[in-house]
């Protein structure tokens, strides 16, 4: 199987060929520019790969409704030129193969849910805490959707006692990305989150946050697994600190080991490290071809 892999990120875009078994063979990685000159790019890359199917996990919001007539684009970003852009239409113009089509971060729950950390369980929560914070929704052996799709980068937060920093969100103001998100860290303390040291007070009250969104998650979608990545959770020592105030958060109530014994198994880095996405992505590719070759009537035996 030959499957292509495309991470769709609002800094970069990131494409590689892989196959069923989670190996990629190859990548290379493009700067997100107006779409004619990145799907340029992308296009080119893969016209003479020959792939059975492609996977995307794209940065969003994205229209992930079957049947609706922008199925397929990113809506609303502001991201110049992207806004609308029919991203799935026009590579299916170049390439006529099964397409698996969702956001960046439920890309990266269902890499990690594959072959990552939450291999072997059928439920995990994949945030990145990066520019931005977003929340990848896995559960009962499938990713989330429903109206859109979760936003739970934008969940409303309780502030900190010692924090006045208003938020930066130009929606919310200090909804969890306007307070936790990387552009947050270096707005409130005027430093790039990189250049503080392991022991300032910024780690807590990052760990404040983010374990406030991750207690509010356990509770609603009792996940088996929480993953966390992103620039920002380059920050091991924020996981014994989130661990902690989660902990703290739910206070005894969650009565179940992983919780109460085993956190540290529970709210967990990546197991497939900065590739998440594009591993989710192939994964989603992969599952495409499935699905396109179940539809044909094949595929049934020996799987
Ligand atoms: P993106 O979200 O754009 O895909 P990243 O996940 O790398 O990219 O997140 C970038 C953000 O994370 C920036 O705001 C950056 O300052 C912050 N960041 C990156 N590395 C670290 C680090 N080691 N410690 C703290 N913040 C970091
Ligand atoms: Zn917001």
């Amino acid at each position: 199987m030959r499957i292509g892999a495309i991470e769709a990120g609002g800094t970069k875009f990131i494409c590689g060929i892989g196959n069923e078994h989670g190996v990629i063979e190859e990548s290379v990685s493009f700067p997100t520019e107006q779409p004619n000159i990145t799907l340029g790019n992308v296009i080119r890359y893969f016209s003479d790969k020959g792939v059975e199917a492609i996977g995307i996990g794209s940065f969003g919001p994205i229209d992930l409704q079957q049947g609706s007539p922008t199925y397929g684009s990113i809506t609303t970003t502001p991201k110049p030129g992207w806004s609308s852009c029919n991203f799935l239409g026009l590579l299916q113009q170049s390439f006529q193969v099964p397409y698996g089509w969702d956001t960046d971060v439920n890309a990266a729950a269902y890499g990690e849910a594959v072959w990552g950390a939450a291999k072997g369980v059928s439920s995990c929560l994949y945030y990145t805490i990066g520019t931005g914070v977003g929340v990848g929704v896995f559960t009962e052996g499938r990713l989330v959707h429903g109206l859109v799709h979760p936003e739970g980068g934008h969940m409303l937060t309780r502030r900190h006692p010692q924090d006045e920093f208003p938020g930066i969100c130009p929606y919310h103001g200090d909804c969890l990305e306007g307070m936790a998100a990387g552009p947050a860290i270096e707005a409130r303390w005027k430093q790039k989150g990189f250049e503080l040291p392991a022991d300032h007070p910024a780690w807590d009250i990052e760990a404040y946050y983010i374990a406030q969104a991750v207690a509010n998650a356990i509770l609603l979608v009792s996940p088996q697994k929480v993953i966390l990545g992103g620039g920002v959770m380059g920050q091991s020592q924020l996981f014994p600190l989130i661990r902690e105030a989660v902990r703290k958060n739910l206070n005894g109530y969650v009565s179940a080991a992983a919780i109460t014994e085993n956190i540290d198994q529970h709210i967990v880095p990546p197991g497939l490290g900065h590739q998440a996405g594009l591993y989710g992505a192939l994964a989603l590719g992969v599952r495409a071809y499935e699905q396109a070759q179940m539809s044909a009537g094949r595929g049934l035996t020996g799987k």
